[in-house]
């Protein structure tokens, strides 16, 4: 019989890659703490709980897809959460960008129990969340990599197991790192060459075509060029893995220069009431540094 799967926590990403989970044909229990979001997108066959203990109740693989470590922390081991549910030889899936620290915290609490967890966290955005084409990188053993393995193909592109529980939330900070510097630099050279009297589209264009191409770039082309930043992945979200990469870095003795300012960046951002702008609002801070918005004359 085919396994049971729960997801818990529907907001940008966990809607669509629960959704992409139902299309492929898996019968899904639901919980979100907004219940109508839940309803929302709820199939036949579906099952809206009351509660991540419900979930896990019902459910042999439970995944998890929430803003932040305390939050998981909170649907895992707190109050009517998944530990008070689960079942000897069921597996958690954490998908959301957290602490390694905290997943290897509650991977153990997971294990008291008889069940196992895997961490995942995804790359790719909500575009990459609804095309079902995210980079999944996995840190837990083998076989709960196998086992939860054809879940992760519905849901991405690119499915790496990179080493034992933690590793795959410290290959996400390295990755955070990489996406905010360049974002960051890509604002820098935007606001440069625009105020000098370049068309934006054009410095897009001809860094595009050469060494200083990239990803950031081509996916958050239209946001910058049109200011328009509803999210896609919210700053004060970066702001949070930033964090995660400047604690790890502490943990490890690895110094982190740039990405200390860029944290300091986003808490500006923060600050300022951007939180919940896209990451790319980033050039908004250079523009104010240098009086220059782009597009708007030399
Ligand atoms: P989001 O849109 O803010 O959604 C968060 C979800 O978690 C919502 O369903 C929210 O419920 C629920 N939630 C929040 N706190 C909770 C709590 N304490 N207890 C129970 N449920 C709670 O966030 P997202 O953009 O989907 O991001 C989720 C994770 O994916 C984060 O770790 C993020 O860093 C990571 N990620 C995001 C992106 C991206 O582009 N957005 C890309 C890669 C990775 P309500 O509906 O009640 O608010």
């Amino acid at each position: 019989m085919a396994e049971k799967i729960g997801f818990v926590g529907l907001g940008i990403m966990g809607r669509p890659m629960a959704k992409n989970l139902m299309e492929a044909g898996y019968e899904l229990v639901l919980y979100n703490r907004t219940k109508e979001k839940a309803e929302e997108i709820a199939a036949d066959g579906t099952t809206v709980a009351g509660s991540p203990r419900e979930v896990a109740e019902s459910c042999d693989i439970v995944i998890t897809m929430l803003p932040d470590s305390p939050d998981v922390e909170a649907v895992v081991a707190g109050e009517y959460g998944i530990l008070e549910g689960i079942k000897e030889g069921s597996l958690v899936v954490d998908m959301s960008t957290i602490s390694p620290v905290a997943t290897k915290e509650l991977a153990a609490k997971v294990g008291e129990r008889g069940a196992s967890m895997l961490d995942a966290p995804v790359s790719g955005g909500d575009v990459g969340a609804q095309g079902g084409t995210l980079s999944i990188m996995v840190g837990g053993s083998e076989e709960d990599f196998e086992r939860a393995k054809p879940l992760f193909e519905v849901m991405g592109g690119t499915v790496t197991h990179v080493g034992p529980v933690g590793a795959g939330q410290v290959v996400k900070a390295a990755n955070q790192i990489v996406v905010a510097l360049t974002i960051e630099a890509v604002s820098e050279a935007l606001v440069l060459g625009s105020k000098a009297g370049v068309a934006p589209e054009k410095i897009l264009d001809v860094l595009d075509g050469g060494l200083a191409g990239n990803k950031v770039m081509e996916a958050k082309r239209e946001k910058f060029l049109h200011h328009s930043f509803d999210p896609g992945f919210k700053i004060e979200l970066h702001h949070k893995d930033l964090g995660i990469a400047l604690a790890a870095g502490r943990e490890y003795g690895v110094s982190l220069p740039v990405t200390a300012i860029v944290d300091q960046m986003l808490e500006e951002l923060k600050a300022k009431g951007r939180g919940d702008r896209d990451h790319s609002a980033l050039l908004t801070l250079i523009e104010e540094g240098a009086q220059h918005r782009i597009g708007e004359g030399g």
